[in-house]
Formats: C-alpha cells, structure tokens, sequence
C-alpha cells in the first residue's frame, strides 16, 4: 500500500537558522505514516538581500556585489557549520560551493539579457540553497529524501518574475518525477517559488510565491492536504502588526479565504487557493513553534465563515476624485475613457465610487503612478487627491467592529455589502 502523501510548506522564517531547520526535522518526524513533498523558501532574509546584490551587479558596483555575496555566504556557511560537524557534509559543501561561485560569475554575464530574466536566474539561488542543506541535513537526520530541482516540475511560459504556470505539462512532470520518488524515497525536498520555461531558463512565481509552488505540487500528486508552516498559531483575524487582540479562525472555506487575500489579508499568497479548491485539497495553516495545536483548516466547509469577524489595513493609501473638466455627467462613456487612461497609468485600484460628476479611487502611495495618473487625467479631468489614508476592510462587521475601526477618525469613503464594510480614512 502507498503511504499517503502531504505537502508540506517552510517559508523563509522556518528555517533561518540552524535551530529552526533541527525544528523541521522534528516536525517531520511525527508524520512517518506519510509520504512528504516538502517546498522550501530562502532562508530568512535571504531574498532580500540577494535583491540588493542584484542591485549592485545592475549598477555594476563589483565593491558592493562582493560586499553583499560575502554576507549572504557567511550565513549560509555559519548555519552549515551550527548543523554538520567538520568533517559531515562533504558533497553539500562542495554543491554549495559551486552555486556561490556561479553566483559570483553572475557578475559577468551579459547585461544585455532582460533585466527580468536576469533577475529570475539570480534570485533562484537563495531556494536552491535553502533546499539543499534542508535535504542533508533530513537525510542524515532520518535516513533516506531526495533533493528534486523544481525546475523540472513546475513549467511556465515567459512572463519572468510573475510566470503563468503551462498546468498540463507541469502536472505531467510532477507526476512522472515525485510520485516513484516519493515511494522510493518518503521524503522529497525541492523549491519554492522557482520554476522553469520550455528552454530550461529559471523563472519565478512572483514575491512570496512558495505557497503558490505547494499547491500546484498538492494539485498535481492529489495529495491528502497541504500545509503551511509559519511563525503565527494559523490564519488569525487580523495582522498583529496592526492589531492588539487577534483571534485566530480554526476552520474557514476556500471561498471565504480567497476574499480576505483579495482584500489584503497577506497570511497566503492569493493564487494558492484555486489549485486546492479545484481539487478539494484542505490548506492546513499551522505554527512550526506548536505543530501539535490545530491551527486553520482551509476547506470545502463554508459553515464557520461567519464566526468572527476579520479586518484588513492598508496603509498609505492615495485617493483621488476626478471630475471632467466639461462637467459632463459620469455615464458610461466617461468611465471607459477613465479606466483605459488608468489602465495605460498602470494604476492599481483597491476601491472606487462614482456620482454623477465625479469618480473616487484608491491606490497604494507612488509617487511615479501618481505623477503618471495625474499626467494622463489631467487634460480632461478635474483632479485632485488627498494622501496618507488608510482603508480598512472588515468581513463579517457589525455596527460595534465598524465603531471601532472607523473611531477618531475621518471617514472619506465607504462601502457596505452584505459580508463586508470597507472604509477609507483619514
Ligand atoms: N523566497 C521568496 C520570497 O521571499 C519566495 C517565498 O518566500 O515564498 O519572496
Ligand atoms: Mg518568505
């Protein structure tokens, strides 16, 4: 009998240092009556500062480059070091070793290439690091893993840095590849975020995209459910950041999650549901510093949505009226002329109003779409903005959440459905 299978997700925060990676080899130790395909991000910050050495090698700064790739070395070797004693690890450090001299080639090659497409093969190498001391340190830890290169199982086309996935062609790959690999050998490491076009070329899901890389793995070997391991006991209520007293949400529907990403909720990368929802795999959210606590499930059940309330701040907001200079009334003519002038600005609106003679909108604060909108409206239209907002959204209100929220200060604009309340406040 196959073992069944699980995925399993580690961001960058599960395993930014030694004792965080000995903590998911714990982990995996409780699940040995499954097979486990597990997807790992960069290691803590790792991707951000490879961003900043890519920086330096765009501007040609070979001191800052260097700089830079020396740090990212000497915590990847100091982590290595806190795992393996010296004479341990021989083959990873040698595999590692190249990957840091190819990084430090990059700074040679062609610059003429897509600064995108640049940027996919470079930053790929934080994962293929992560990935690969995880693997050892797994596989000396509990006998047998595979370290899988997913860039021979997740397929896109050519849109670098925000990739479509070619679904058929990936779940071919995945299937053929993981699914003996998973019985042969129980546990199979790969990456996160990373995938590849038909030419073999290293492309990326986007920011925060190895969430997104579970599901299409989960997707494709149908497995029992996916998991995402994270610093948080689940989905909660509300960012911390933001907010004193969270409640975390023990079990909603896909449905319910995919409206409050949609709104903002930054817990799961957005295109991570669909792929379980079409597949009714439940998204399990679980705390890696509490593996025996339920955390969120994320399933086909919608009979919980409405339990608790959920809020969602975005700050900096910028919006903006525009009222046509003709004072022409806001009919349907107007609008298409004032969404494809939007649309050529690249602005991205997170909510909007009209009346008869003006057309509210909100984007996120920057100062070149501003100048682009302004640039592309200011011809035909009236505008004007107000910066420095904030808008809250909340699933589930009532007139108490809605009181609280919007308490001492100014409402500029507001919206009510019959499950959500959104705000925009000054
Ligand atoms: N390492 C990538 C990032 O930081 C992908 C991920 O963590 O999901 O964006
Ligand atoms: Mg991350």
């Amino acid at each position: 009998m196959n073992k069944p299978i699980l995925v399993f997700k580690f961001g960058g925060a599960s395993v930014k240092d030694g004792d965080a990676i000995i903590n998911v080899v714990r982990i995996l130790e409780r699940y040995n009556s499954h097979n486990i395909l597990l997807v790992v991000s960069a290691m803590g910050k790792t991707t951000n500062n490879l961003e900043h050495t890519f920086d330096a090698f765009m501007e040609r700064d070979l001191d800052v480059f260097t700089e830079r790739l020396t740090v990212l070395n000497n915590y990847h070797t100091e982590i290595i070091n806190s795992l393996f004693k010296p004479q341990e690890a021989g083959k990873l450090r040698n595999e590692l070793q190249l990957i840091f001299n190819q990084i430090a080639e990059y700074f040679n090659k062609d610059i003429t290439i897509p600064r995108a497409q640049l940027y996919d093969g470079f930053i790929s190498f934080g994962e293929l690091i992560s990935s690969k001391i995880l693997q050892c340190k797994i596989e000396m830890d509990l006998g047998l893993s595979k370290w899988i290169d997913t860039r021979t199982n997740i397929l896109t086309d050519d849109l670098f840095q925000k990739a479509n996935v070619q679904w058929p062609n990936s779940i071919k790959a995945i299937r053929k590849q993981c699914l003996p690999a998973l019985e042969k050998h129980g546990i199979l490491v790969t990456q996160g975020f990373i995938a590849a076009n038909q030419n073999g070329k290293t492309t990326t899901l986007g920011r925060e995209g190895s969430d997104y890389s579970a599901a299409i793995f989960a997707h494709a070997l149908e497995s029992e459910s996916v998991t995402i391991w994270k610093d948080v006991p689940g989905m909660l209520n509300a960012d911390p950041k933001f907010f004193k007293d969270t409640i975390k949400l023990d079990r909603i529907s896909f449905r319910e999650a995919i409206e409050l990403s949609y709104y903002g909720a930054s817990v799961i990368h957005p295109k991570t549901l669909k792929p379980l929802q079409n597949k009714k795999i439940p998204l399990l959210v679980k705390s890696f510093t509490a593996p025996d606590e339920p955390g969120t499930i994320i399933d086909v059940d919608t009979s919980n949505d409405h339990m608790v309330p959920s809020f969602i701040f975005k700050k900096n907001q910028v919006l903006f009226s525009i009222t046509p200079k003709d004072f022409s009334f806001l009919i349907e003519a107007n609008l298409s002329d004032i969404f494809s002038k939007l649309s050529e600005a690249k602005a991205e609106i997170n909510i909007m109003q009209n009346s008869a003679l003006s057309f509210s909108f909100l984007i996120d604060h920057d100062p070149m779409k501003i100048a682009s909108i302004l640039d592309i409206l200011n011809t035909n239209y009236e505008v004007k903005y107000n910066t420095d907002l904030e808008l809250v959204t909340v699933r589930h209100y009532d007139e108490k959440t809605n009181e609280f929220v919007c308490q001492n200060k100014k409402i500029l604009l507001q919206q009510r459905t019959r499950n959500t309340a959104r705000f925009v406040l000054g």
